[in-house]
């Protein structure tokens, strides 16, 4: 393989050189770069600016009003140094004369000051303006010798993410060496350019760090977005190619059978459910894996889907595993499916760590027995954690694995599944999640999945009645909640913290979990629960909670997880300003489960305009895709992906908000894929996405 460096390069390695190398920059300010994950000159000028500021214009010292920040310029007609006894330092002072005024500026402990700065000097100077019974002054600003060229006055000027012992003066004076030393190659070919209206990277990487003007460095951030969001969406689209390189079992379809299957069940399947359905048998028919996300609601029926695909494919002699992120869900998973097939003959197997059993039978079996059955072909759906893939089961005949409630397969997943396989065969992969994706954003997270959603929801549905609740509504509210436990329903309280703590004035799980036990609802049987319990515990919790053994169960949002508890109609949200609007509708998600009305009270700690706005909109929808977006466009992606897997893909600029940007890459992607299969053409572009991919494994 050729030496390919940071910056696409072919051969040089000028942007690998270490920022050690730069003049000025001592072995001590090594470490402080270090702590910035900054060790190249490479890594420095992709340590973008966090903001800017606009020193262009120049004030009149006349003009000067306490409490701005601004720049002057103007000729130092004093300088000295004195002690401070009053604050135990020195203190140097300043005055500056620009011909319409003049003011002092003010510098703590800097002994150096005189030893830079003269009498007679042409000086910039920015900060903030400060006033006192002397008049107007400013402390310790940024200042820059009048000259031709001007880093740090006179400009756009741009701002980073500092650590202690690092200026943003030193962080510009480094950037525009590294600028001038490195000769960074344009790695995109012209012609794509300039269709989508990119400026080259040499002056986009400058535009970035020194900005002639607003429009400047907007386009130098089109570019550099651009960047992040075109390699990845190559990423996705060359892992798409590798796995089509892989065979799998083709399953024909056999319209009569599922026909059969269908007309069993005890309801009519929506016209998204069908369609997913029927995208996802026409899959499995290729010979190659599939590779599909089913984004579906909470209760929008994404279960009978894949137990359809596993019909289809036990029907056909091969194997399906379901895996569920906890036990209880797969022990639900495991009874629902039982019922969809009493009437068919269909092995069905559920397999965790404590329990394992087979359909028809409640005898529970030993992992020793459970592998005999599953080796003599009888079980042809096997459900489970993910126990299934640590222990060292032999499944033959794998046809089709299901992961429910994850977004995508994990690489170390992936090879667990391949082992047991033999030669170069894969079975297919479907993922099924609830979390609610926009398209754009699912293109940047899911690029390589292909992507199935059911948007509606089955019908009869009772939308859950959501109400924003006041302190005072405390009362009524819970004499309404008893009234519901005492026809034998349930209640749910999500509280955002598990202890108190100062800092936040949050419901925490412990406080709101002692005052309603001994208070209000001493009668009825009260459990909490939190992420730090163990997970046994927390399983025996949450199955005791679905057998309707426990009245109020006050959590964390530990219960986000698909549960079915149908006997749940309340829910409680505290401090329910201070979740994401997708967050909050899978909490939602956990009640309105039956055929009863449910209801979900909310209540907040903190009132604002914006809180209220927010939790308004979550009163009135009820489709997670609107709540998803909603969130997207005023607390960004952070929120509703953050949390939700690795793999997140890292933007240093991009975000999850640039729409448009994100299709252009997508378009650009595609048709470079397509113009050059035997990657051979633009050996820049595949070097870096070498390079991308090799952090991804290593991660
Ligand atoms: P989720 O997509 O959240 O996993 P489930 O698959 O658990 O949802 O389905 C929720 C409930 O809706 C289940 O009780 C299921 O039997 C029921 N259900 C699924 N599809 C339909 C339909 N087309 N009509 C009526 N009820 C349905
Ligand atoms: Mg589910």
């Amino acid at each position: 393989m050729q030496v390919l460096s940071q910056c696409g390069k072919v051969r040089s390695m000028s942007c690998d050189e270490l920022v050690t190398t730069l003049s000025g920059l001592a072995k001590k300010l090594g470490s402080k770069f270090k702590k910035l994950s900054v060790e190249t000159v490479s890594d420095l000028l992709h340590y973008y600016p966090v903001d800017y500021q606009d020193r262009r214009s120049v004030m009149p010292i006349d003009k000067v009003q306490a409490g701005e920040v601004v720049t002057i310029k103007g000729r130092i007609e004093l300088l000295q140094a004195k002690r401070s006894f009053r604050r135990k330092t020195t203190v140097t002072e300043a005055l500056v004369n620009d011909n319409s005024g003049s003011m002092r500026i003010v510098w703590f402990g800097n002994r150096f000051i005189q030893k830079t700065l003269k009498p007679g000097d042409q000086v910039y100077f920015s900060g903030k303006v400060h006033e006192d019974q002397f008049g107007l002054q400013m402390r310790t600003p940024e200042h820059e010798k009048v000259k031709e060229q001007s880093l740090h006055a006179n400009s756009i000027v741009a701002r980073y993410g500092l650590t202690k012992g690092l200026t943003h003066k030193q962080m510009r004076f480094f950037v525009s060496q590294a600028l001038k030393k490195s000769d960074m190659q344009e790695w995109l070919p012209e012609l794509m350019r300039s269709r989508v209206g990119l400026m080259r990277i040499d002056e986009a990487m400058r535009a970035i760090h020194a900005p002639k003007s607003w429009k400047h460095l907007r386009m130098a951030q089109k570019r550099l977005k651009f960047d992040e969001l075109f390699l990845l969406q190559l990423r996705s689209l060359l892992t798409k190619e590798e796995l089509l390189a892989f065979s799998s079992p083709s399953f024909e379809v056999d319209e009569k059978l599922l026909q059969h299957f269908v007309g069993g069940l005890p309801y009519q399947l929506t016209d998204d459910q069908k369609k997913s359905a029927w995208a996802m048998l026409l899959d499995l028919k290729k010979g190659h894996p599939m590779n599909r996300l089913l984004q579906g609601d909470v209760g929008s029926g994404k279960t009978v889907v894949a137990a359809m695909l596993m019909y289809h494919v036990a029907l056909q002699d091969s194997v399906s595993i379901l895996m569920a992120p906890t036990e209880i869900l797969a022990r639900q998973h495991f009874e629902t499916l039982s019922e969809l097939f009493a009437d068919m003959t269909v092995g069905i197997g559920l397999y965790t760590r404590s329990f394992r059993r087979i359909n028809g039978s409640d005898e529970a079996l030993t992992k020793k027995q459970f592998g005999n059955l599953l080796g003599h072909g009888g079980l042809k759906i096997l459900i489970g954690t993910h126990a299934l893939l640590h222990d060292p089961l032999k499944i033959n005949d794998l046809g089709l694995v299901i992961v429910d409630e994850q977004h995508r397969f994990g690489v170390k997943q992936r090879r667990s599944i391949k082992d047991r396989m033999k030669g170069d065969m894969m079975p297919h992969f479907l993922s099924m999640t609830a979390t609610p994706i926009p398209r754009s954003a699912s293109l940047v997270l899911y690029g390589e999945l292909d992507v199935s959603i059911i948007r509606e929801k089955p019908k009869g549905r009772k939308p859950i009645q959501t109400k924003i609740a006041k302190d005072d509504d405390r009362d009524k509210t819970y004499k309404f909640i008893k009234n519901h436990l005492d026809r034998d329903r349930q209640c749910f309280v999500v509280c955002p913290m598990i202890e108190d703590s100062d800092v936040i004035d949050a419901a925490s799980v412990q406080t709101v979990f002692e005052r309603l036990s001994v208070g209000s609802f001493k009668n009825y049987k009260v459990e909490m629960l939190t992420g730090k319990m163990k997970s046994k515990q927390k399983e025996e919790i949450m199955a005791r909670m679905a057998a309707g053994e426990i009245d109020i169960l006050v959590a964390t949002s530990v219960i986000e997880v698909g549960v079915d508890v149908p006997g749940a109609t309340v829910m409680i949200i505290e401090g329910s300003e201070r979740f994401g609007l997708a967050q909050l509708h899978q909490f939602r998600g956990r009640i309105g489960r039956s055929s009863h009305q449910s209801f979900c009270f909310l209540f907040t700690t903190k009132e604002s305009d914006e809180t209220n706005y927010r939790l308004r909109i979550f009163e009135k929808h009820d489709d997670g895709f609107i709540l998803a977006q909603h969130d997207l466009k005023m607390r960004g992606p952070g929120d509703m992906y953050g949390t939700v897997q690795s793999g997140f893909p890292d933007l240093k600029l991009a975000s999850l908000k640039d729409v448009a940007l994100i299709e252009l890459a997508q378009n650009s992607a595609k048709k470079l894929f397509a113009s050059d299969p035997n990657k051979m053409r633009y050996p820049e572009i595949w070097a870096k996405l070498d390079i991308l991919r090799q952090k991804v494994h290593m991660e």
